[in-house]
């Protein structure tokens, strides 16, 4: 009989919920591989027959517990991320049976020796550059050795028929997901960025549910058949930058209810990753490979991609102008945000923004003036 935490009865309604789901799930037999990155290879741990979940931090909680090992000065996403794990607040963490990690910013692959401790914690090598010569060959034989990770953690194989189910299945969803975030497409948008994003992101959470894909299908049918007459005059946003979810409530429900639309996210959750597909018909191990090589996270370099792909956004989505987030400590899109500045203000000409802040709740008030302010140069551009 599996038991529950020390502190279930604290958590809130939502919490013990998501608990449960995966608790049944455990009961039943499943088994549990967390995540912390979009390069994380999901399809292996389908076809090892277990359930994938996504575990970054996306609150306040567990950060101050976090600080008395980790350096303060650390992104909170890694601090958060860690700190719920110690604390036990995670239920995916909870019960998770091992982890699939991989070295892309420092914070967080040292973090993972850390965790280590924990729970069995099996760490991929990404390549810095996806445009080295070997980068290819040396990340596929990456997601061989993570497989093989699986196979021995879980007592399964993994079977090429097992990984093709797979890979059908993570396309199918990835579509629809695109699907979803391009209702925002149309002028006005009939969906509040910040319903839309939470609607995506909830698909990581209903690993439970077998008619996930047909539910989110069903959304964007029911998101496309509403009208909405106040969008005229609301400028439309894209987000850019580090991993949103931690300040969605404080930046995006916020500039929203201040009068723009958040229509695009170049962030890990939005179109810049999902768009990219897996070929169903080649070789599954370097077809795999091949998709999360394309990503384009400011952990590589050069990532010129990631401009190009940012450039093809504003224009896709009809935008406005642009906020790029950048969490305290994320070296790496705090560097790449001086294109990114560049490109939107000089080369196309539009209001640009960048926000540096945490998850804490101190920063809101100024946040909210630089918002108020945003959505007026927008308006007057
Ligand atoms: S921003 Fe980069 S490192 Fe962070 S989750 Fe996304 S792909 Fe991974
Ligand atoms: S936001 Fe930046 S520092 Fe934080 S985990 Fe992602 S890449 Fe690393």
């Amino acid at each position: 009989m599996l038991s529950l935490p020390k502190n279930f009865e604290t958590f809130n309604e939502a919490r013990q919920k998501s608990f449960m789901a995966l608790y049944q799930a455990k009961e039943r037999g499943k088994k549990i591989i967390g995540t912390f990155c979009s390069y994380t290879p999901v399809e292996i741990i389908h076809a090892a027959g277990a359930i994938p979940v996504g575990l970054c931090g996306k609150s306040e909680q567990g950060i101050a517990e976090a600080e008395a090992i980790l350096p303060k000065t650390i992104c909170p996403l890694i601090k958060a991320s860690y700190g719920m794990a110690i604390t036990d607040q995670c239920p995916y963490f909870y019960f998770s049976d091992g982890i699939l990690a991989e070295t892309t910013c420092d914070g967080k692959k040292k973090m993972y020796e850390l965790m280590g401790k924990i729970k069995p914690v099996h760490v991929m090598n990404l390549p810095q550059s996806k445009d080295q010569a070997l980068a290819i060959d040396a990340w596929t034989e990456e997601v061989k050795r993570a497989a093989k990770f699986l196979e021995d953690l879980l007592h399964v194989s993994i079977t090429p028929e097992k990984l093709h189910d797979a890979i059908v299945y993570r396309n199918r969803l990835r579509r629809a997901i695109v699907d979803l975030y391009e209702v925002a497409k149309i002028k006005p948008s009939p969906v509040s960025g910040y319903e839309l994003s939470t609607v995506a992101e909830s698909a990581d959470f209903h690993f439970t549910d077998d008619d996930l894909i047909a539910k989110i299908e069903k959304t964007t049918r029911d998101f496309k058949a509403r009208t909405r007459n106040d969008g005229a005059n609301r400028p439309r946003v894209l987000i850019t930058g580090c991993p949103n979810a931690g300040v969605r409530d404080k930046i995006i429900k916020r500039l929203e209810e201040l009068g723009a639309d958040y229509v695009c996210a170049d962030t890990c959750s939005g179109p810049r990753v999902q768009k990219f597909m897996i070929d169903e018909n080649a070789d599954p191990y370097r077809a795999i490979a091949e998709r999360y090589l394309k990503i384009n996270c400011s952990v590589m370099t050069p990532n010129e991609a990631r401009f190009d792909d940012i450039k093809d956004l504003v224009k896709e989505y009809q935008v406005d102008g642009v906020i790029e987030i950048v969490l305290h400590g994320c070296h790496t899109f705090a560097v790449e945000a001086y294109t990114t500045m560049n490109i939107i203000q000089n080369e196309l000409s539009m209001p640009y923004m960048r926000l540096d802040t945490d998850f804490s709740q101190s920063d809101g008030g100024q946040i909210e003036t630089r918002l108020g302010a945003f959505i007026e140069m927008m308006i007057a551009a």
